[in-house]
């Protein structure tokens, strides 16, 4: 493969970096440009709901690579620049100022954007005091908005949403969290979880609602949220409102040049899209799962890295198949949540631990065998489900909710395949 021209890589997120480094160390001779769109040195987002908000962690604490690390790769970072378009038949990339950039290889790490919400009262320019989070300019925006007894409605209860009310929980907010699904968490997880994750919450304080729609948002003169009206009727004064409704991919780019987009530029177990010269990482793909036979859009830092490796090697004519098993963290109050797997489609839950220990790990199996598991506080369970899961290990329900049996033995008597 000739790799002794340019390489360049749009996105300067986790895949982006991570695929700029690691085609540099496999032995990509020519020219790494790094594109980013944002100002700042590419950062980690997890903390920008964690520690970031609760001020425990500043802005030169995120960043993923110090600067000198980019010129000691001979990695050409360019920040603040927009890629407008890809004219694949002239393999350029064109930037918002109107130059094109030669590529000989390109990959695509665009990300996602926060979905928004769409109901009356958000027809114009966004409410000054609504917020959604994902990027270290909303987080900032969010950390400066609130104050000690600030009422902050949150519309949603995925993880970023239940991370922000924890962490408003600690900056001493009054938090009310709407969530229109009857459980939160729905969309990732199975109903324990969720139960649990209900409970941790209302004992924090949070005024916590499952099947809550939301019918409006109401401003006043100044374009500032006053209240959320309530799919019930009900009105809830806020004096911040942080939308946490999910993320869509952003594709923008990959279809507008033709490339083969379905809820995310597809691609292969190499991360190439369906253009050979053209590889795509990170939270902007969806991928066919061997271990799920389905395809999936995964949305975590571990499935960028693995990605974003997966693609160098590429490029760099060693191939190296991204088979991982998918996995995830979330950080809320003193609780370290690690995931693994995709528990959609189990048809047996067991927990090991107690709820009230704050310390359990739940898993998922289907037909016997052990697709996915969540772990609290458990991060010596969580690295033998990681692998229980890796290799599809058959084990019965019964024998699971043994707990007399450390989980080592029991996992290393599984049979797998
Ligand atoms: C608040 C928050 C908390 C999270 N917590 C966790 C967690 O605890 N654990 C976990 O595993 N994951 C977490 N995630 C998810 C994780 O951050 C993402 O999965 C990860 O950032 C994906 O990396 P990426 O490189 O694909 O995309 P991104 O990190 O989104 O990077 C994409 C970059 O591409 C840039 N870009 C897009 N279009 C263009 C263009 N045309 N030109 C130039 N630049 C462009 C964007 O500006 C962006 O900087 C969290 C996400 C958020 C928002």
């Amino acid at each position: 493969m000739d790799n002794t021209e340019t390489l360049i890589v749009i996105g300067a997120g986790h895949a982006g970096v991570e695929l700029a480094f690691a085609a540099r160390q496999q032995g990509w001779i020519g020219d790494i440009v790094l594109l980013g769109e944002e100002p700042h040195l590419p950062y980690h987002r997890p903390p920008l709901s964690k520690t970031f908000l609760c001020g425990t962690a500043d802005a030169d604490a995120l960043s993923l690579r110090q600067a000198p690390a980019f010129e000691a790769n001979r990695i050409t970072l360019r920040l603040g620049v927009r890629v407008h378009a890809i004219d694949r038949a002239a393999h350029q990339v064109l930037l918002e100022d109107g130059s094109a950039l030669v590529y000989k290889k390109l990959a695509l790490c665009t990300g996602g954007r926060a979905r928004a919400l769409d109901v009356p009262g958000m027809e114009g320019a966004a409410p000054s005091n609504l917020f959604s989070l994902r990027s270290q300019s909303d987080a900032k925006a969010i950390a400066g908005s609130i104050r000690e007894g600030s009422r902050i409605v949150i519309i949603g209860a995925g993880y970023v949403g239940l991370e922000v009310a924890a962490s408003a929980r600690k900056l001493g907010a009054a938090v009310t969290v709407l969530e229109s699904q009857s459980r939160v968490l729905a969309r990732v997880t199975g109903a324990v979880l969720s139960r649990f994750y209900e409970a941790v919450h209302r004992e924090a304080g949070v005024d916590l609602r499952t099947g809550a729609s939301v019918q409006a948002i109401e401003c006043d003169a100044h374009g500032r949220v006053t209240a959320v009206l309530c799919g019930d009727g009900e009105r809830l004064q806020a004096d911040v409102v942080i939308v946490g409704i999910g993320m869509l991919a952003d594709t923008t780019l990959a279809e507008v040049a033709g490339l083969r987009v379905e809820g995310g530029i597809v691609v292969d177990e190499h991360s190439v899209t369906s253009d050979p010269d053209i590889m795509a990482a990170g939270d902007c793909t969806v991928h066919d799962s061997a271990l799920y036979g389905r395809r999936v859009r995964l949305e975590s830092v571990p499935n960028a890295l693995e990605q974003a490796r997966a693609a160098a090697g590429w490029v760099c004519g060693k191939p190296r198949p991204n088979h991982a098993v998918p996995w995830f963290w979330s950080d809320q109050y003193d609780l370290k949540l690690q995931m693994t797997g995709l528990s959609e489609g189990h048809d047996a839950c067991v927990v090991r631990g107690t709820f009230v220990s704050r310390s359990f790990c739940a898993f998922y199996l289907r037909e016997g065998r052990v697709i996915a598991a969540d772990a609290v506080n458990r991060p010596a369970d969580f690295m033998l489900a990681k692998k229980a899961v890796a290799g599809g290990a058959v084990v019965s329900a019964e024998a699971l909710a043994d707990t007399d049996t450390p989980l080592k033995d029991l996992l290393a008597a599984t049979s797998t395949g």
